[in-house]
């Protein structure tokens, strides 16, 4: 299709004995030179419009709207990324004015409402397939939701580490990614408010150009320095990170395998990039080597994408592996640290710590600043060029602001308080282990949870989880439901997330409520069979 294109759309020398060529021509001398400020005169028919003219993407767009208003005609949009000369513009609109490419064919030019069929025109976006099946959906949940409530946008008026405050009402809280209890820790705000104070509330301005403060650097250089890396690259968003890098650090000639349980964010860059994309099965190593066998060969650069700790199950990839393929295929190995950053790891630096790991084994550590850092953001780390790199080409860090000062100083903070202490990471351990000795002796499965600090259980039917988490709350318990499509349908779950500000006799009595509230569902006190794994 490409090849039809090309050689049906340039300029042919025999159109030059027709002198209908030479008016259109004639035109498009015209209106290049208007597009460009210049004199029809000083365009040359066989110069290209943006190597010889000087043309950018900007007038390149400009040029071919003006020319499709001016003919009457649709220009494909796949030329309006291409170099052409004068006497191409000029082709395609002789051509087409000809009649030819009216086959049907995707030739260069097709008639203006030469829609292949008939559309249904959309008004408003209640109208909207997207919206039906959202508003279908909803209206599904309605009876649960009627009888407990709605779970979602439960709006608390404090800080979430073991409790949070709902309409006044001191609730324990089980929803939160406060995994060492940073967020709130009045030594991390006392931080936070001194740096409001130096630097105000915004970084006011893209780092690269106006936005750069000396707390960034110093916040880069402490990650860099936590996880053992030569740098470190702080962006405003969790998810944002991932969607930049990933869909920008590939090119068309490069293959991304991510594991099938990755993180939305990931999915997304996946989406956006230009690379040939597959996943493979959750956790599973050897389909990987399978898949590099057959496919390494093909492509210039791989990048493997896996998480630390996956939010849905709770369970600990099996990292070493990963590194083992990544250094026998030559690929470039990427680590979302999400929900391992803090977690795993004597001290709670992650799976590198936690395996035993040489942090340089990994390609790009990616984490976010919103979890156990207790603010909002996302890093990537690795080595000094890769990361040097980034900070002058990541779209993502680019093209947006600075993440805010005192988010940078509550993180800063963070580290040094980790550094210090690491007796927050040994109580967020004891804490998961006394949960799931706890959720164990009920027989409730809790599959494959174990090392990481989220412990779901595994409910089933959404609505059931729905019930439970509201009956929870009813106790004064907070526990959130992670229903289709964040997990596979029918494995909806109750997803307890632990941190170490938790005291034992809390998790007890949360187990001890959620235990009583399923008996009317044996079923679901059987323990698990792990077949999800
Ligand atoms: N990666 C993973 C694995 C996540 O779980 C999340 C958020 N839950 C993100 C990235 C995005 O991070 P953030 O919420 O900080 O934007």
């Amino acid at each position: 299709e490409e090849a039809e294109l090309v050689t049906s759309v340039y300029f042919q020398p025999e159109m030059a004995s027709d002198p209908s060529f030479f008016e259109v021509r004639k035109t498009v001398q015209t209106l290049v030179a208007e597009v460009l400020t210049r004199d029809t005169e000083d365009i040359d028919p066989s110069s290209y419009f943006s190597q010889d003219l000087g043309g950018d993407s900007l007038q390149s767009i400009s040029l071919l709207t003006h020319a499709e208003v001016r003919f009457g005609l649709a220009i494909d949009e796949r030329l309006f990324d291409r170099d052409l000369t004068v006497n191409d513009i000029a082709a395609l609109v002789y051509r087409r004015l000809n009649g030819e490419f009216s086959d049907g064919s995707r030739g260069a030019l097709a008639d203006e409402g030469e829609a292949p069929c008939a559309v249904l025109r959309i008004r408003t976006f209640e109208e909207t397939p997207e919206f039906k099946a959202f508003a279908e959906r909803r209206a599904s949940l309605m009876d649960a939701i009627e009888m407990f409530g709605n779970p979602y946008f439960v709006a608390q008026d404090s800080h979430l580490r073991d409790v949070s405050y709902i309409n006044g009402k001191k609730m324990l809280n089980f929803a939160s990614y406060n995994y060492v209890g940073l967020s709130g820790d009045p030594e991390v705000n006392e931080a936070a408010v001194a740096a409001i104070e130096q630097y105000g509330t915004s970084a006011s301005g893209s780092r690269l150009i106006a936005g750069e403060k000396t707390v960034h650097q110093d916040l880069e250089r402490a990650l860099a320095r936590w996880k053992g890396t030569e740098d470190a690259l702080v962006l405003v968003g969790g998810h944002s990170t991932n969607v930049t890098f990933v869909g920008n650090f590939c090119t068309s000639r490069d293959l991304i395998l991510y594991d099938v349980l990755s993180h939305n964010s990931i999915t997304e860059g996946v989406r956006m990039a230009q690379a040939d994309a597959r996943p493979f099965p959750h956790n599973d190593y050897q389909a990987l080597e399978q898949l590099l066998k057959s496919r390494r060969d093909r492509y210039e650069k791989v990048l493997i994408i896996i998480e630390g700790a996956y939010s849905m199950d709770g369970d600990v990839a099996p990292v070493p592996e990963f590194v083992r393929l990544k250094k026998e295929y030559d690929c470039f190995l990427m680590v979302d640290e999400a929900h391992s950053m803090l977690v795993l790891g004597e001290t709670g630096r992650g799976v590198d710590e936690h395996f035993g790991i040489d942090p340089k084994d990994i390609d790009i550590h990616m984490g976010t600043l919103s979890k156990g850092f207790g603010t909002c953001g996302g890093y990537l780390a690795g080595s000094h060029n890769l990361i040097e790199y980034l900070r002058y080409n990541l779209p993502g860090f680019v093209f947006s602001v600075g993440i805010s000062p005192p988010l940078a100083a509550a993180v800063l903070k963070g580290i040094e308080i980790m550094e210090r202490d690491n007796s927050r990471v040994e109580r967020l351990r004891e804490n998961i282990r006394i949960f799931l000795e706890e959720a164990n002796s009920y027989g409730m499965d809790t599959c494959l949870a174990g090392e990481s600090a989220v412990t779901p259980i595994m409910i089933g039917p959404d609505e059931v989880a729905f019930m439970l988490s509201k009956q929870l709350e009813n106790e004064g318990i907070i526990v959130p439901p992670a229903v289709f499509p964040a997990v596979a349908r029918g494995q909806a779950r109750l997803r307890f997330c632990l941190t170490s500000e938790h005291k034992e006799e809390q998790i007890k009595f949360a187990l001890k409520k959620l235990h009583e509230l399923m008996q009317p569902f044996p079923g679901l006190l059987q323990g698990g069979d792990c077949e999800r794994a």
